[in-house]
């Protein structure tokens, strides 16, 4: 019988500020967003892992850019999971939300979610605790980040704030894996917003020290974004009356009114 070994969650690091993380049992891996190719290859061949499928959060080159190498380097196909709506190269199976990925090496069980904003077709994946996943897991791509969110490149301020919500919802402990290291300066961005939130100050000081020995600040955790993370904050009235600031406006703003403006803030910023 198979042993039930824990599954261990790395970051290959890609590009200047991209994480490629591999999640493997010791044997079998998988990867998420795999930009390039040639540091999973790499990161496969040092831990003697054997590479059983890709998981791909949404189409942008920095996500999806080794795909089609990392196909070629190996010998025989492996699924490549990933949203519908945009062309991911070497896609075989398209997840829809509340889809759920029962893979056998490594063993995972993986729920799907639809988090558009960032773009419009952009998925997560969430584990749940199981026989070797200690704590929660989700990998949430670049809709969410260790105090701050993506881009609206695509999507509505009404959807990511719906996105946002999905994750808020999830249990507090999950450990979340966001594809760039950008928090050192979503925090400069974060105390802009809340200058006196006592755990944000903490949190940068952590980061700052986690950067100093060039190591990753991620994962964070659900529990720990409520409470630092600006657009994981638009009900609480430090960052509504921030928005009011910056958008001149006065009166009552809705959660979504709220991320709008300091999500166009943070463009600027
Ligand atoms: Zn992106
Ligand atoms: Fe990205």
């Amino acid at each position: 019988m198979e042993k039930n070994t824990l599954l261990q969650v790395w970051p290959i690091p890609a590009f200047d500020d991209n994480y490629i993380w591999c999640i493997h049992d010791e044997h079998f891996a998988l990867v998420v967003d795999p930009g390039q190719s040639k540091p999973v290859l790499k990161y496969l061949e040092q831990k003697k892992l054997t590479l059983k499928g890709i998981l791909v959060t949404h189409h942008h080159a920095d996500h999806t850019g080794g795909i089609l190498e990392l196909l070629r380097a190996l010998d025989g196909s492996v699924p490549v999971y990933g949203p519908a709506g945009k062309d991911i190269p070497g896609c075989s199976n398209v997840v829809h939300e509340g889809d759920k990925l029962e893979i056998t090496q490594p063993r995972i069980s993986l729920k799907v979610s639809e988090v558009p904003g960032h773009t419009l077709s952009h998925v997560a994946y969430f584990a749940n605790m199981q026989a070797n996943v200690v704590e929660p897991i989700l990998f949430c791509g670049d809709t969410l980040f260790a105090c701050g969110c993506g881009r609206l490149f695509e999507g509505s301020p009404k959807q990511m704030s719906e996105s946002l919500a999905k994750f808020a919802a999830l249990p507090k402990n999950t450990l979340v894996y966001c594809t760039h290291e950008y928090t050192l300066s979503n925090i400069r961005f974060a105390l802009a917003v809340e200058p006196n939130n006592f755990n944000l100050i903490t949190w940068a000081q952590e980061a700052q020290a986690l950067r100093k020995l060039n190591l990753p600040t991620l994962p964070t955790t659900i529990g720990q974004e409520l409470q630092v993370n600006p657009f994981m904050r638009c009900d609480q009235s430090e960052v509504i009356e921030a928005a009011r600031q910056v958008s001149g406006r006065s009166g009552a703003l809705a959660p979504t009114e709220v991320l709008e403006v300091i999500r166009s803030w943070k463009d600027r910023f």
